[in-house]
């Protein structure tokens, strides 16, 4: 990796989650406590990230497995409204990182478009 691509250090490496940046496998959620996560899910969204956003690619299994566990230890978090505490950043400001649909209404299908 050469000087100019510093940029880059920020995004994942291969073989990580391009969204979390954390090496778990697809259909697993993504790692909310992850700062690159929290950091590209504020820019996109204009929210940080709760870990009912990161299990939203699950299957209804996972999730409602994950929103269990998560509850029992009093760490499950929501978003309080899907309004934008900041404007969400362009998407052509956010450098060499892929760019993926991470709408929660497309939950059941895949987000991994790019690998
Ligand atoms: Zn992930």
């Amino acid at each position: 990796m050469s000087v100019e691509e510093g940029f880059t250090l920020l995004g994942p490496g291969p073989g990580l989650c391009p969204t979390c940046a954390v090496d778990h496998p697809t259909e697993d959620p993504h790692n909310a406590q992850s700062v690159f996560y929290q950091y590209r899910f504020r820019a996109n969204r204009g929210r940080w990230p709760t870990w009912k956003d990161a299990i939203a690619h699950c299957t209804r299994e996972v999730r409602e497995e994950w929103e269990r566990i998560l509850r029992q230890v009093g760490e499950w978090t929501e978003p309080e409204s899907e309004v934008p505490d900041v404007l969400p950043t362009p998407r052509r400001t956010i450098g060499t990182i892929t760019e993926m649909d991470i709408d929660p209404t497309t939950e059941n299908e895949s987000t991994w478009n790019d690998v």
